[in-house]
């Protein structure tokens, strides 16, 4: 058996050596977590304010999800989508219960929920019209990397080289009503939307953007897809994002936090496209894996019975309170958004430097679409463990003001 416990300390040579170039890594070599902190092998340890990009919504070792793992290991780790599964119809039940809307799909990934939601509203508009294909997202959005994922991710950094990219997709520009006029039809099989976008550097979607798009899917009959992939399960202090307005999305992608840690993603659809995918036109070997599912429907009932999503909203609450502080203190501060636990600050310049002085004062914060300091703190954040994080910015800014 490989001896993980004695491995030499990890380099960014060796990195460099035995992985394709595709991850900018922190020269940290993790040993473990606990709480809200990670443990290096050099004996440091970090307070954790990205959640493994928004994965660890309950930190690090949450007992629950722990014994669910464990109990649910135990039976069996894989049986595949041939047989019934308690866990698997547990957390479909729960993701219906939730949301109000009617079915479930599970898959393993974000960007493979996304391509899940692409075929079923391209399946569902095909039966409407032959002409009915174009699918749309916004600018300046995240949708992950796949090859139908990464047509919708409207960032030309990520296309470069890749092209040609799926046919019949396009980008309406975020929060513009013209732009969205001017672009759906009755050719428009869905739009793609994050509610708040957050790779993007944490912009909520407008309410007259939104008001707007359901008027104009009433007229055209298209869908919409809700990603939330990152904003979702309880991050916005609502179990999802679209839930902070007034709309009701057809589809709904769901993965990052969803499996406790494990990789877990699902679309959840309404009553609309509820019977378009039949036996045999989509599947995945590892989709809605039993440990996966156990460990999300511990995730949920955590959330629930800790009340997570009002902690959410007091710790994020909190945090904006005290950021907005800082930025009347230091004019490199120019906004500071915050929705729950979702949280960008941007800066005159780049944010990179910030993060990296950030981590040398023991604190992981992530710099983003340029610009923006990015925060996506557990839900179990504590008052104390938000003070650290605006305790440890108040120094960098201060202290690069005094260096002038
Ligand atoms: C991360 C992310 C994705 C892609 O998820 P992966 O699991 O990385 O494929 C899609 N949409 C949003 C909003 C995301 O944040």
């Amino acid at each position: 058996m490989p001896d993980l416990e004695k491995s030499e300390p990890l380099t960014i040579e060796k990195e460099n050596e035995i992985f394709f170039g595709t991850y900018a890594r922190l020269p940290l070599h993790v040993t473990h977590g606990e709480g809200l902190y990670l443990y290096t092998s050099d004996g440091k340890k970090y307070l954790d304010m990205i959640s493994g990009i928004g994965v660890n919504a309950l930190g690090y070792g949450n007992e629950r999800v722990l014994h669910a793992i464990q109990t649910q290991s135990a039976k069996f780790i894989h049986t595949s989508n041939l047989f019934m599964i308690d866990s698997q119809f547990q957390l479909a039940e729960k993701l219906i219960q939730v949301s109000g809307l009617s079915k479930v799909f599970f898959a393993n990934s974000g960007t493979e929920a996304i391509e899940a939601a692409m075929k079923l509203s391209r399946k569902w508009a095909s039966s409407r019209s032959s002409e009915k294909r174009k699918i749309y997202s916004l600018t300046n959005s995240f949708h992950g990397r796949t090859y139908g994922a990464v047509s919708l991710t409207a960032k030309p950094k990520y296309h470069e080289g890749f092209e040609p990219l799926v046919p019949e997709t396009g980008y309406i520009e975020f929060n513009n009503i013209e732009d969205l006029e001017n672009k759906v039809s009755g050719k428009t099989a869905a739009v793609f939307v994050e509610f708040v976008q957050g790779e993007g550097g944490i912009f909520p979607v407008s309410k007259a953007f939104l008001e707007k798009l359901d008027e104009l899917r009433s007229q055209y009959d298209f869908l919409v897809v809700a990603d939330e992939i990152q904003a979702g399960c309880g991050r916005t202090g609502k179990f999802f994002s679209y839930m902070n307005y007034d709309f009701a999305p057809d589809i709904v992608t769901v993965a990052k936090p969803l499996g406790g840690g494990l990789p877990l993603a699902a679309i959840i659809g309404n009553e609309k496209v509820a019977t378009v995918l039949t036996k045999g036109s989509h599947g995945t070997t590892f989709g809605g894996n039993p440990v996966a599912c156990a460990a999300g429907l511990a995730l949920i009932e955590e959330i629930e019975e800790k009340g997570l999503l009002e902690n959410s909203l007091k710790i994020g609450a909190y945090l904006k309170s005290q950021f907005d502080e800082l930025k009347a203190k230091y004019s490199q501060i120019e906004e500071v958004r915050q929705i729950g636990l979702m949280i960008g600050i941007s800066v005159k310049g780049e944010s990179s430097p910030y993060v990296q002085k950030a981590l040398q004062k023991g604190v992981i914060l992530n710099a983003t679409s340029g610009n923006v300091i990015r925060l996506l703190p557990p839900l179990t954040t504590t008052e104390q463990e938000a003070q650290l994080v605006v305790a440890v910015l108040d120094e960098i800014f201060a202290e690069e003001n005094a260096a002038g």
